[in-house]
C-alpha cells in the first residue's frame, strides 16, 4: 500500500506538506514506468485564424492519464520533472508523438497544418536539442515548419545570452519560434527587440483580466501594434468568452486558442476536426461556438 511503502516520510510533518512530499516521491518513483507503459498520452487543443476563422493548427499538451491515480495535471507534474531532469526525456516523447501523427495526417490527405509543442526551460541547456529536434523531424520525414516550439517568456530572462544563441540556431534550422505567456511579467521591450523569434504568444492571465482591468485593451492593443512593427504574429491562448474574443478581433489578434472554441482533445477527435474543416463547403467557426 502508499502508507507501507512511504511511510517513513509520514510523522515529522503535518498533512499539507507530508502529502504533497508523498506525492512528489510517488511520481518520482513512477514516471520512468509510466512512460514505458504510454501513460503519457498527446492532446491537441485547436488553434484558429481570426482573419478567416480557419483551423491552421493546434498546441500539444502532455496527458497523464495513471491506472491507480487517475488524471495528473501537467501544472503538477511539469515543474517536478523540470527540478528532477525527467523533463527532458518527456520532452522529446510528446515531441516524437506529435510529428508522428502530422505525418499520419499528411498520408491521409488532411490539409497540411503545424502543431506547437512546448520545451521546456531544462532543454534549453541541453547542448544536444537542436539535434535531437532534427532528428525527430528526420524520422518522419517532416520540415521543421511543420513544428512551432513555444518557449516561455520567463525561460529568456533566466539566461538571455544562452537562450538566444539556442533558439537562433533552432530557427535557423526552420522551425517556428513562439514566446509563450508573454505579457506574464519578465521581458523588457528592449530584450524583445534582441530575440530571435516569430511568434507572441499573450499570456492568457492577461486575456483574462481585461474585463477586470481598465486599461488592458489599451496594453493589449500596443502589444499588437508592437508585433506588427515588428512583423511578429499574435496568439491569444486562454480566450473563453465571446466578449474576449470579439476585443481580440477588434484590436487585430491574429489567432486565438481557448476553451471558447475548443478544450484540448485526444489526437482522434482532432483529426476528426481537421477533416471536418477540409470537407465543408462554408467556412465558419465550429459549432462550440454557437451555444457557448
Ligand atoms: P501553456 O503552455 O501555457 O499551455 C496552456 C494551458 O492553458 C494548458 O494547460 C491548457 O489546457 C490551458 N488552457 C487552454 N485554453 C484555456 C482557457 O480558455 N482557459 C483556461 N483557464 N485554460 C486554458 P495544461 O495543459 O494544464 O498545461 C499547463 C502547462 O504545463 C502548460 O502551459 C505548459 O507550460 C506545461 N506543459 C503542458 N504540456 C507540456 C509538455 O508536453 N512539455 C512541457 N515542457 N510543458 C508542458
Ligand atoms: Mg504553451
Ligand atoms: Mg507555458
Ligand atoms: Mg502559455
Amino acid at each position: 500500500s502508499i502508507k507501507g511503502q512511504y511511510g517513513k516520510y509520514i510523522a515529522a510533518y503535518d498533512d499539507t506538506l507530508r502529502n504533497s512530499m508523498l506525492k512528489e516521491q510517488m511520481i518520482t518513483d513512477s514516471m520512468e514506468s509510466a512512460l514505458a507503459q504510454n501513460q503519457f498520452q498527446i492532446y491537441l487543443q485547436p488553434k484558429y485564424r481570426i482573419e478567416d476563422q480557419k483551423l491552421v493548427g493546434a498546441e500539444a499538451l502532455v496527458r497523464w492519464i495513471h491506472p491507480e491515480w487517475g488524471f495528473q495535471s501537467p501544472a503538477e507534474f511539469i515543474p517536478l520533472f523540470e527540478k528532477n531532469g525527467f523533463i527532458t526525456k518527456m520532452d522529446q516523447y510528446v515531441w516524437d508523438k506529435t510529428c508522428a501523427v502530422i505525418k499520419e495526417w499528411e498520408v491521409e490527405g488532411l490539409p497540411p497544418i503545424s502543431v506547437s509543442v512546448n520545451v521546456s526551460r531544462a532543454d534549453i541547456y541541453n547542448a544536444d536539442l537542436a539535434e535531437i529536434l532534427m532528428r525527430t523531424v528526420k524520422k518522419y520525414n517532416l520540415s521543421p515548419s511543420h513544428l512551432h516550439l513555444e518557449i516561455t517568456e520567463s525561460a529568456y530572462t533566466e539566461n538571455p545570452t544562452q537562450i538566444i544563441d539556442t533558439v537562433r540556431q533552432l530557427r535557423e534550422l526552420g522551425f517556428i519560434i513562439e514566446m509563450d505567456d508573454f505579457g506574464s511579467g519578465y521581458s523588457s521591450l528592449n530584450m524583445l527587440n534582441e530575440m530571435p523569434i516569430d511568434i507572441l504568444k499573450l499570456d492568457m492571465k492577461f486575456i483574462q483580466s481585461e474585463t477586470a482591468k481598465p486599461n488592458s485593451q489599451g496594453i493589449l492593443q500596443f502589444i499588437i501594434a508592437l508585433a506588427r512593427w515588428m512583423h511578429l504574429s499574435v496568439v491569444a491562448e486562454g480566450v473563453e468568452t465571446k466578449e474576449q474574443f470579439n476585443r481580440l478581433k477588434e484590436i487585430g489578434c491574429d489567432y486565438v486558442q481557448g476553451y471558447y472554441f475548443a478544450k484540448p482533445m485526444p489526437c482522434a477527435e482532432f483529426k476528426e476536426l481537421l477533416g471536418k474543416q477540409e470537407h465543408s463547403d462554408t467556412e465558419e467557426f465550429p459549432a462550440e461556438m454557437e451555444y457557448k
